[in-house]
C-alpha cells in the first residue's frame, strides 16, 4: 500500500486549500487560453489544476521526487501539461521556453517555496526571458520589500533591483491558514510585470547593481562613506564625493533614501571618475 505524502519542511511545502485562493491568483496573473505557463513548484497540483483550466499549456518543475507519480496521476492524461523534476535554480530556462513555449507568450506563476523567492525571482528577472508576467505567492514582509516606496524602510537592495527589471504590484494578501500545515507568517500575492526596456538608463548596468548593494549593506552610513568603503581600492573619498555631487545628490545622504532614477545618474557619474579596474591593485 502506498504510504500518504508526508509534506516537507525543507522544501517550503505549504500547500493551497480550497479553490478560492487559487482562482484569484489565476484570475490576476493575466494567463489567457493563448498563454503558456511555468510553474514552480506545483507540490500536490492545486494550482496547477487551475492553471491547466486557463492556459494553453503547463509546464511545471517540481524538485521533490515524491510528488512526480502523484503529479503523473492527476495531470499525466492531459497533453498540455509537462512536468520536469527538478530544480527551478538550476534549470536552464531559455532551453525550457524553447522547448516547450516556441511562440506562446508564457507567464510565470507559482506559490513559491519561501526559502529561496528571492534567488527564484532573480532568476526569472535577470535572464530577461520575456515573461508576460510573474505572479507568485510570497511572505507577506517579502511582498512589502518588494512593492516598496523610494526611501520607506522596507526598501531594500532587493526592492530596487526588481523595480529595475519589472513593475511591481500586490494582488491580495493570503492568511496562514489558507495553506496545510500553516505557515508562521501570513503570505501575499504579488504580480511583476517585466519591462521590455529598462526605467532608467544606467549606462552600466554592473555599476548601478554594485552601488545599490554598496548604499545599502550599511544602511545607516552616509552614501559617501558606503561608496568610500566599497570602492576604496578603486577611487579616492575626493572623487568619489565629486561624482555624488555631480549627480546632484548630498554626500550625507543616505543611500536607503534614493530611488532606482537617482541610482543611474549617480552611475553615469561614477563611471566618468575613471575607476581603477577591479584587479588593478591584485
Ligand atoms: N503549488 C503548490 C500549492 O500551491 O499548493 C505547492 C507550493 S509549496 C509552497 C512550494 C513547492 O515548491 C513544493 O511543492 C516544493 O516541493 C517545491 N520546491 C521547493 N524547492 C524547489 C526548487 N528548488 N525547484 C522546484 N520546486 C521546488
Amino acid at each position: 500500500m502506498q504510504e500518504p505524502f508526508r509534506k516537507k519542511k525543507k522544501y517550503g511545502q505549504n500547500f493551497l486549500i480550497g479553490n478560492t485562493v487559487v482562482k484569484r491568483i489565476v484570475a490576476g496573473s493575466g494567463i489567457d487560453a493563448d498563454c503558456g505557463v511555468l510553474e514552480i513548484g506545483p507540490g500536490a497540483g492545486a494550482l496547477t489544476r487551475e492553471l491547466l483550466s486557463a492556459a494553453k499549456r503547463v509546464v511545471s518543475v517540481e524538485i521533490d521526487g515524491e510528488l512526480i507519480p502523484i503529479l503523473e496521476n492527476c495531470f499525466g492524461n492531459d497533453s498540455r501539461f509537462t512536468l520536469i523534476h527538478g530544480d527551478i535554480l538550476k534549470t536552464d530556462v531559455s532551453a525550457l521556453l524553447r522547448e516547450h513555449f516556441a511562440g506562446m507568450p508564457v507567464c510565470v506563476c507559482a506559490n513559491l517555496p519561501y526559502y529561496i523567492t528571492t534567488p527564484i525571482l532573480m532568476l526569472l528577472l535577470e535572464g530577461r526571458f520575456g515573461f508576460r508576467s510573474i505572479t507568485v505567492m510570497v511572505q507577506k514582509e517579502v511582498a512589502s520589500r518588494l512593492c516598496a516606496g523610494r526611501g520607506e524602510d522596507c526598501c531594500g537592495a532587493v526592492t530596487l533591483a526588481v523595480q529595475y527589471y519589472a513593475a511591481v504590484r500586490k494582488l491580495f494578501g493570503v492568511p496562514a491558514g489558507c495553506f496545510s500545515p500553516p505557515p508562521k507568517v501570513d503570505s501575499a500575492v504579488v504580480r511583476l510585470d517585466p519591462y521590455t526596456v529598462p526605467p532608467v538608463d544606467t549606462g552600466d548596468e554592473a555599476m548601478f547593481f554594485q552601488l545599490i548593494k554598496a548604499a545599502f549593506a550599511q544602511r545607516r552610513k552616509t552614501l559617501l562613506n558606503s561608496l568610500s568603503a566599497a570602492f576604496a581600492d578603486r577611487a579616492d573619498k575626493e572623487r568619489i564625493s565629486a561624482a555624488i555631487t555631480a549627480a546632484g545628490l548630498d554626500p550625507a545622504v543616505r543611500g536607503e533614501k534614493l530611488g532606482i532614477e537617482e541610482f543611474a545618474n549617480l552611475t553615469k557619474k561614477m563611471i566618468n571618475i575613471n575607476l581603477k579596474t577591479e584587479d588593478h591593485h591584485v
